[in-house]
């Protein structure tokens, strides 16, 4: 685990140092949990953006996009239950001046007790061999049975504290579960507030009346409050879905582990609008849809795990997370939710406005449910960079940093380089750029050794380098080095625009979703 957050923390370094993610603000010490993308991230990110966008809307014809304000009628948080609901109960410790989640601090306890009863019965597996029955040992054994028992009942109080969202009961377990600061090591704690996780602003001038605004914590309500604009004017028929991509904020309590949970976050969430009944059939095809497409990636399919919810939301009949292996444990980075009619009727009630749908083929009109996808691109970012990362160990005591990404998402895809800054290979160099540009984010690179260059290239992931010499001059034939092999072959100028575009484009790899 030490070893994984060392890792990590050289991820977080080399995204820095190449241009991927800096720190906000930071020339006054930066702004917790917020970061801005450099010229290498912005072009990760938006390539990332454009494989979801054009999976969503060129491969389904059904599927259009919008693109709503960050500012919506503040009772748009009311309909939608953020006003009231957003919240996350935190507790402060008077001595480390450490705030926590009280809800977090319990689940971790919960954990501990989970694992103690792991280690028992891993323990007695070790001591009885073959003969061991795991199910009669946990049913029997006094000790697992005492931890068990303890266990179910904080549980209890738990989920009935959550449910009700009674905040002393959730500071009686603290106490009466002896739960420590893990910092100070001590039990000195405040009382458990509420906490509303939106961002608030005002809009208009004092004199004419302020009015209260949020700056919104998901981009999905943009889609709902549009429904009806876009089901009329595109004349659309269920089953249908509507995209977005979009900033989202949210005043985290406990922010950490860099781009995995921010204040100022993107979000690429799709609505799609199916009839009542025919949910669990949308649900089902979404889930492994969108499974599929972050497969296709070839980040390595071990990778990622559902799972489901057992505890759903009042107004959702069905949920599953899409979790990715961090280097710091499996982590959510896509919700896939069956949200039945909560959000439309709410819209409908609080608005007044009937959003309806008139279904020519059953001759009636209702209310369409809905199956949302909702994906981070910043956790998405994340999860491609931390899969990507390699520090590689070459012949002759050498080595290497090189992200793996997978093509078609590179920032760069082709840089040129003249082997020698004279005898006219710049100039050919730059006439291979100036044809290549058209269809490829390709850099030119004088400057250094050639070996140099070439791990410039690997640490920012660009999958070719292309190396003029004095046999282009003669033969119009160049070196063509793959990244993840660092096989070089000698290839034909005329040809380089197949053989690049045939690994680099994002056709190739939407195809992959066939
Ligand atoms: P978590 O439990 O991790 O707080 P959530 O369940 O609240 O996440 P959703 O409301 O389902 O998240 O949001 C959908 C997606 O938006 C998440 O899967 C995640 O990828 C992304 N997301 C949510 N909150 C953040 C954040 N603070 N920073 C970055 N991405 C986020």
């Amino acid at each position: 685990m030490a070893q994984q957050e060392d890792v990590f923390k050289k991820i977080v370094a080399h995204a820095k140092e190449y241009g991927f993610v800096f720190p906000s603000s930071e020339i006054y010490d930066g702004l917790s949990a917020v970061y801005d993308y450099g010229q290498n991230g912005v072009e990760l990110k938006n390539n990332i953006k454009r494989y979801w966008w054009e999976a969503m809307t060129l491969l389904h014809e059904n599927i259009v996009g919008i693109d709503s304000a960050i500012f919506m009628h503040p009772t748009i948080w009311k309909a939608s239950g953020h006003v009231d609901a957003f919240n996350d109960p935190l507790i402060d410790n008077r001595d480390s001046k450490k705030r926590y989640r009280a809800d977090v601090l319990i689940e971790d306890h919960i954990a501990r007790l989970d694992e103690k009863i792991d280690k028992e019965v891993a323990k007695a597996a070790k001591r009885f061999g073959d003969s061991f029955d795991e199910a009669l040992f946990r049913q029997t054994n006094p000790r697992v049975a005492e931890v068990a028992a303890h266990r179910e009942a904080v549980h209890t109080r738990f989920a009935e504290a959550m449910n009700a969202g009674d905040l002393d009961g959730l500071r009686q377990i603290i106490i009466d579960e002896e739960i420590v600061d893990p910092v100070s090591g001590t039990r000195n704690w405040t009382e458990v507030r509420q906490f509303n996780l939106m961002f608030r602003t005002e809009m208009g001038s004092t004199s004419e009346g302020a009015m209260t605004v949020y700056l919104r914590p998901e981009t999905a309500q943009g889609i709902f409050v549009n429904y009806l604009n876009v089901q009329k004017t595109g004349r659309m028929r269920i089953p249908f879905g509507i995209a977005q991509i979009g900033k989202a904020f949210r005043n985290e309590i406990v922010a950490r582990q860099f781009i995995f949970r921010m204040r100022e976050f993107e979000q690429m969430e799709m609505q799609f609008f199916v009839r009542p009944g025919d949910e669990m059939k949308w649900f089902a095809y979404w889930k492994e849809w969108r499974l599929r497409w972050h497969k296709a990636l070839g980040l390595g399919d071990e990778k990622y795990r559902y799972h489901d919810h057992e505890k759903l939301a009042h107004y959702a009949n069905a949920a599953t997370d899409i979790e990715f292996q961090m280097p710091f444990g499996f982590k959510e980075v896509e919700g896939i939710h069956s949200r039945t009619d909560f959000d439309l009727s709410q819209h409908e009630k609080f608005s007044g406005k009937k959003i309806q749908y008139f279904d020519p083929e059953l001759n009636k009109s209702y209310t369409p449910y809905v199956i949302e996808t909702s994906i981070g691109v910043d956790r998405m970012f994340l999860s491609v960079l931390c899969s990507s990362y390699e520090e590689q160990a070459l012949e002759g005591g050498d080595s290497r940093v090189v992200l793996h990404l997978p093509a078609a998402l590179a920032p760069v895809k082709c840089a040129v380089m003249p082997l020698v800054r004279k005898d006219g290979l710049p100039e050919k160099a730059r006439e291979i750029v100036d044809d290549l540009k058209f269809d490829f984010s390709t850099h030119y690179d004088e400057k250094d050794s050639i070996g140099k260059r070439y791990r410039r290239q690997d640490a920012i992931g660009t999958p070719y380098c292309i190396t003029v010499d004095h046999q282009t001059l003669e033969d119009g034939t160049v070196t063509l080095r793959e990244r993840d092999t660092m096989q070089q072959t000698r290839v034909a100028v005329a040809d380089l625009h197949r053989l690049i575009h045939s690994s680099v484009s994002l056709n190739s790899l939407l195809r992959k979703l066939k």
